[in-house]
């Protein structure tokens, strides 16, 4: 196997990103922490944290940007071009971008390349087109009073203001992109937080988005901890909206912290979703689908599939299948193409996982697990858990790694209810040619997403987020940017 050549933009990258970047400008003041390759264990670079004074510079500064109209008082026209000149940008710079999305991350880097510059590539330029698309609309009102008078009524929508985004290590660039393009396309003003794990990716995508036009203090990114900077950015008075994507512990404080001030807020908390075969399901298709579902990017997806109920006549061969093609799997680095089992994002991570992983042992479960993985980094080798029971904790708890846990059923409606049965409700998938099952099956389903014969297929037009304490809100489609506005109604007497 052989990795890939670091380019030479991401080494000059790395000399010149000292720490946040706010009003277009690096910073190089506050403690310094030590960026780690997931493969490797060791430091790519250090860079300097902010903490709370530079989390309220950072806002006060994104409040003058809005207020003075830099960015909200061009017209929609000029944005969606600047925006569409940022995705050009993003797009001749993929191969820089992706290498560090990797060396950061630890993914694969056909991953990096293919969705999380790919995707974003084709994300931006969808939300760019809204900056011209929004609109309120004209409202038949009765109003009867005083007599003989007449009105107009009509609903307008105006962008919200500065914005705190508050993003986590899974797909860095990404789930950024998912926030700060929408907030932007409205005209609102962007303080991003990336995870502390994971904050490269982001500050180049500042520079890019400065760029190309996107006005010195509009989108600043300002790292630090959840614990200090985090918590800044979702209680500041001025912010007027807050993104959160993350764990669901937090997400609650974040939406505490927003509704003091009555921020606006949105929060995506991750899922345990199911998959659900049926017995007539194409057993192929649904063992791909599984793989791709549950272990791309390690099982560190929101959206990942993580609990399979399998019609029992068909569990064996669907777990013996899952089996020989982990089997196939082989460990490395994320910079080798050939690679495609690559490291987690940090030894926190490795540790959380192994620890399900244990305790599932403990409990009994029959366990499988893929190729020996290297020692050096953070990786863990691929398991499935076979024959096991939905009350098992590695049944009902977000992983967030590689494991597949397969549990077999009887009867459909049973299935159902073990399905539904959790606090989460991110996604799901369903996996039958019976399309009078599908029909009648995917409405009872509770999750924000319901795939059929497909798992973790995103678009940006459809829209995106949690059912329960999946979260709130909804990331993708018109529904994201109306997401950054405030919808007022305008009545006229004449
Ligand atoms: P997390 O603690 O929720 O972190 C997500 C983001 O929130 C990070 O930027 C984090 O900053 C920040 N944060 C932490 N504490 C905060 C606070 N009190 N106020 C405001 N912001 C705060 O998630 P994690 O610890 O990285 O991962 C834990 C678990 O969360 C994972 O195992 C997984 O189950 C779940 N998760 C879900 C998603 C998803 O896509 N929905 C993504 C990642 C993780 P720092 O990292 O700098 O502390
Ligand atoms: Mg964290």
């Amino acid at each position: 196997m052989s990795q890939t050549t670091t380019a030479q933009g991401v080494q000059d990258f790395f000399k010149r990103a000292t720490g946040s970047l706010i009003d277009g400008a690096f910073l190089d003041e506050g403690k310094s922490f030590e960026v780690i390759d997931p493969a490797t264990g060791q430091a790519l670079t250090t860079l300097c944290e902010g903490d709370r004074a530079l989390a309220d510079r950072a806002i006060a500064l994104a409040k003058e940007s809005f207020e003075d109209g830099r960015w909200s008082g061009l017209t929609p026209a000029a944005r969606e071009r600047i925006l569409l000149r940022f995705a050009d940008l993003v797009e001749a710079h993929t191969e820089e971008l992706a290498q560090i999305e990797t060396l950061n991350q630890g993914k694969s880097i056909n991953l990096s390349r293919g969705i999380d510059v790919g995707f974003s590539i084709d994300f931006i330029r969808y939300m760019a087109g809204w900056a011209t698309k929004l609109e309120g609309s004209t409202r038949a009102v009765s109003i009867g009073m005083p007599e003989g008078a007449k009105f107009n009524a009509y609903t307008l929508r105006q962008p919200l203001g500065v914005v705190s985004a508050i993003v986590p290590w899974n797909f860095p660039m990404m789930i950024a992109l998912w926030k700060v393009v929408p907030a932007l396309a409205a005209g609102c003003t962007v303080v991003l937080k990336p995870a502390t794990e994971t904050p490269l990716s982001v500050l180049r995508l500042a520079e890019l988005a400065i760029e190309a036009g996107v006005p010195n203090g509009v989108f600043n990114v300002v790292l630090g901890s959840g614990s200090v900077v985090g918590t800044r950015l979702a209680e500041h008075p001025d912010v007027k909206k807050v993104t959160f994507t993350g764990s669901t512990a937090v997400g609650k404080q974040v939406g505490h912290a927003a509704v003091e001030h009555m921020a606006h807020s949105s929060l995506e908390l991750g899922g345990k979703n199911p998959m659900l075969v049926l017995e007539d399901a194409d057993i192929d298709r649904a063992v791909n689908g599984a793989l791709m579902g549950g272990l791309f990017n390690q099982g560190q997806v929101c959206a990942a599939a993580s609990r399979f109920y399998v019609h029992r006549s068909i569990h064996d061969t669907f777990c013996e299948r899952l089996a020989q093609a982990i089997d196939t799997l082989q460990a490395g680095p994320g910079m080798d193409p050939q690679a495609q089992v690559n490291p987690l994002v940090s030894r926190r991570q490795q540790e959380s996982v192994r620890g399900y992983l244990d305790r599932a042992r403990e409990q009994g479960a029959r366990i499988h697990v893929g190729n020996e993985v290297p020692t050096e980094g953070f990786y863990v080798s691929p398991a499935i858990i076979s024959g096991a029971s939905h009350d098992m904790e590695i049944a009902r708890e977000e992983v967030f790694g590689p494991v597949l846990t397969v549990i077999p059923f009887d009867d459909e409606e049973d299935a159902l209810r073990m399905v539904n049965d959790s606090e989460l409700g991110l996604a799901a998938s369903l996996w039958t040619n019976n399309l009078s099952k599908a029909m009648a099956l995917t409405p009872r389903i509770e999750a924000g997403t319901v795939w059929v014969n497909t798992h973790v297929t995103l678009d940006p037009a459809m829209p995106f987020g949690g059912f329960k304490m999946s979260g709130l809100g909804k990331e993708f489609g018109p529904e994201a940017v109306n997401a950054y506005t405030e919808l007022k109604s305008v009545c006229i007497a004449y």
